[in-house]
This record gives structure tokens, C-alpha cells and sequence, in this order.
């Protein structure tokens, strides 16, 4: 089955925390409503580099974020990434760990977030049960977005058994 990459985009692609934001950055003013503005800083080699991991391990990328299908339209685009499909949350209880459940299934799974410490007990339980398929959670500090070293994970993830 063909694995799957999942994107959080605050903390793992905009380092919300890095202070100050590393050379390669460059700072988006965002419109998310009426009146409101959110400032996030995007590298646009992260586009590159997770279009190319895609290729080389047979992955399909998608977000896992709670900005939801405005990934589409705000941050893939200054990104250089096509539309990609988008985990939807619903009101449940165990932050994103039942939708990515749900929509990963039995695939191989990669998924980037800052905020796999939040809610331990679901956490456990979620790896549990995959625990016969390639199960690989990347935290990426805030402070620094993704690093080369967290795209080797997810490829030396998938280069074993599913
Ligand atoms: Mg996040």
C-alpha cells in the first residue's frame, strides 16, 4: 500500500517559535478572516524537499492540519506544493489521532507535527494498533521547522518492512 506523509503546517513547516527565523524563511501576511492577519514564515526549499521525498520513497503527501483546506490555498501554493488532500477533524475527543487513524488506515505512515506530546494516553493507543505497520511520529520543534534530518527519518522509515 502505498505510505502516506502528513503535514502539520504550524511548528513543522512555519517554526512559529524560532527565534530569530533562520535566513531561509520569508514571512507571509496571511488574511484568515474580516479583519485578521496571521504572520507565518514558509521555506520555499520545504516544497522541493517534500516533493522529492514523495518521489523517491512512493509516498503520497497530505496535510494533517488544523488549517484544514486552506493548506490548499494558503500555504501549498508559497510552498511550490500541488493540492493535496486534507485529513478532516471533527469535534472528537483525542486531538487529530482518530482522523488519522481513520484515514491512513493500513498504510505506511509518516507524519510531521509539533504536537505529539499533547494527549499521551491516545497517542499510545493510536501506535499500539498500527504496531504491525510502519508507524513513524516526527516532532519537529517548533523553534525549527523541518530539518533534513527529520526527511531522513521518514525515508529510513519506509525503507524497512511496512
Ligand atoms: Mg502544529
Amino acid at each position: 500500500m502505498r505510505p502516506l506523509v502528513l503535514l502539520d503546517v504550524d511548528g513543522p513547516l512555519n517554526p512559529w517559535a524560532a527565534n530569530p527565523k533562520p535566513d531561509n524563511y520569508r514571512l507571509f501576511e496571511i488574511k484568515v478572516g474580516w479583519r485578521r492577519r496571521l504572520r507565518v514564515w514558509l521555506d520555499p526549499e520545504h516544497g522541493i524537499q517534500l516533493r522529492q521525498l514523495a518521489e523517491d520513497t512512493g509516498a503520497e503527501l497530505a496535510w494533517a492540519t488544523t488549517w484544514l483546506h486552506r493548506a490548499n490555498t494558503e500555504i501549498g501554493p508559497r510552498l511550490g506544493l500541488p493540492p493535496l488532500k486534507v485529513v478532516e477533524f471533527h469535534d472528537e475527543t483525542g486531538w487529530k489521532y482518530p482522523a488519522v487513524a481513520r484515514y491512513a488506515y493500513e498504510r505506511p505512515l509518516a507524519w510531521f507535527d509539533d504536537d505529539f506530546g499533547l494527549h499521551a494516553a491516545r497517542r499510545e493507543q493510536f501506535v499500539h494498533k498500527r504496531r504491525h505497520l510502519t508507524t513513524a511520529l516526527i516532532h519537529v520543534d517548533p523553534g525549527t521547522g523541518i530539518s533534513a534530518q527529520h526527511l531522513g527519518e521518514v525515508r529510513k522509515a519506509f525503507s524497512g518492512n511496512p
